[in-house]
């Protein structure tokens, strides 16, 4: 606390100095009339951390072997990268690249891979909003972090 006169800081008294009160300290007490000393403020208790919100984020990833699941459906389903190339309107390049590994498919191609091969290619992670520690659950192992959303 700081005295409202002069700002230094110490032991203050709530003062009336012309009909105004004011916390100043002993020598500004002087121009007015001491109303009662001022207790050292109560060492400030932290205030609780408000909860952090609680948020979900659902994370899409493309699994890792996403190239051998396209290749071998491909080829089951009789295919060349080139029929396959045309029947999801991309170019066999494309189609090249994923089986070889080379380029890992965007979101909106995987969703085509997944329809048109009737496979699965997306995994989807739920990934809680980072929480440290939660009142109720205590610190969040990984485990708890990561879910796979099934
Ligand atoms: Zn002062």
């Amino acid at each position: 606390m700081y005295c409202d006169m002069c700002g230094s800081d110490g032991e203050l008294f709530k003062c009336r100095i012309e009909n105004t009160e004011l916390n100043v300290c002993n020598i500004c007490s002087q121009y007015g009339e001491v109303i009662h000393k001022i207790k050292a403020p109560e060492p400030e208790t932290p205030k609780p951390v408000s909860k952090p919100l609680k948020r979900s984020e659902v994370i899409q990833i493309i699994i890792p072997n996403y190239f051998k699941i396209v290749k071998n459906k491909r080829e089951f389903m009789g295919l060349k990268q080139k029929e396959l190339a045309k029947k999801i309107a991309e170019k066999e390049s494309v189609i090249h690249n994923i089986e070889s590994g080379h380029m890992e498919p965007n979101m909106d191609l995987a969703r085509k891979l997944e329809k048109f091969l009737n496979v699965r290619l997306v995994e989807q992670y739920e990934e809680k909003g980072k929480v440290i520690a939660t009142e109720d659950t205590g610190p969040l192992t990984i485990g708890d972090l990561i879910k796979i959303k099934k």
